[in-house]
């Protein structure tokens, strides 16, 4: 589904990814892991055109590769967004709209499909998600758990080839984590293709087909969730591990 090569990004004199290449193939869960500034958001940002990389490409399916600057490739920077959706670390959700014109703002404003279809696919994912009751209430009505509940449809409603988590549960209280890794656990089933940020590292190997160790703005280390969380190869991976399980 995505292929990533030798991206790079510095923001001012600090490069933040040094050259990153990544693979995510149909149907796999990667999770990316590594400690905060290594610069695993910033490789989600990159791929959804949030952040534009310095040099490097990235190709989605088929499709052609796009080639980073200079100059910026602005025509296929746009072709590049719409393959993947973002679910942020703070949901994200627009205030002053209720659940479901947050869920159809992108299908219909962006991707220009009809609103009558857009608003049954919604709520069709509402109810997926447990919250068909919720399409009328506004974000600040709804718990952190339900928002990013909401965050998740929002995504899943542009139909996009790749979905990207950015550590969809670190900003949600301790009782509400699970609520939203469940949901995030029948995608994974359903066979969605998915590239997550997350320090929930035993979600991470229940659910990951492969994890990627980020360090520094380099990848250390990559493999089967038992082999990178559990015996890394690298010690520099063992630290880290060794620290959050
Ligand atoms: P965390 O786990 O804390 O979210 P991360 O691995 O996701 O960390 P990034 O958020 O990608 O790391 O950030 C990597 C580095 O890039 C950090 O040092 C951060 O301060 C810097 N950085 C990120 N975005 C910007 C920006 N827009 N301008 C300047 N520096 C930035």
């Amino acid at each position: 589904v995505l292929t990533v090569s030798r991206l790079r990004k510095s923001f001012g004199t600090h490069q933040v990814l040094q050259s990153i290449d990544l693979a995510v193939d149909q149907g796999q869960v990667l999770a990316l892991i590594g400690p905060s500034g290594s610069g695993k958001t910033t490789v989600l940002r990159c791929l959804n055109g949030l952040e534009i990389p310095d040099a490097g490409t990235v190709a989605f399916g088929g499709g052609p590769a796009v080639d980073f600057g200079p100059p910026v490739p602005r025509r296929q920077l746009t072709a590049l967004r719409d393959r993947s959706a973002m679910v942020f670390q703070h949901y994200n959700l627009f205030p002053h709209m209720s659940v479901l014109q947050n869920v159809i703002e992108g299908p219909v404003q962006v991707q220009k499909r009809p609103r009558a279809e857009a608003v049954r696919e919604a709520e069709e994912l509402l109810a997926r998600v447990g919250l068909a009751d919720k399409r009328d209430h506004y974000p600040h009505q709804l718990s952190g758990g339900q928002q990013q509940r909401v965050g998740i449809v929002r995504a899943l409603a542009l139909r996009p080839a790749l979905l990207l988590f950015d550590e969809p549960t670190s900003a949600l209280d301790p009782e509400l984590v699970g609520e939203v890794l469940t949901v995030i656990k029948e995608l994974a089933e359903e066979g969605w293709t998915m590239l997550m940020v997350t320090h929930e590292l035993a979600f991470a190997r229940e659910v990951a087909s492969e994890v990627v160790f980020m360090d520094g703005g380099v990848v250390v280390e990559r493999g089967h969730p038992d082999v990178v969380l559990r015996d890394p190869r690298e010690e520099r991976t063992r630290r880290f591990v060794a620290r959050l399980l």
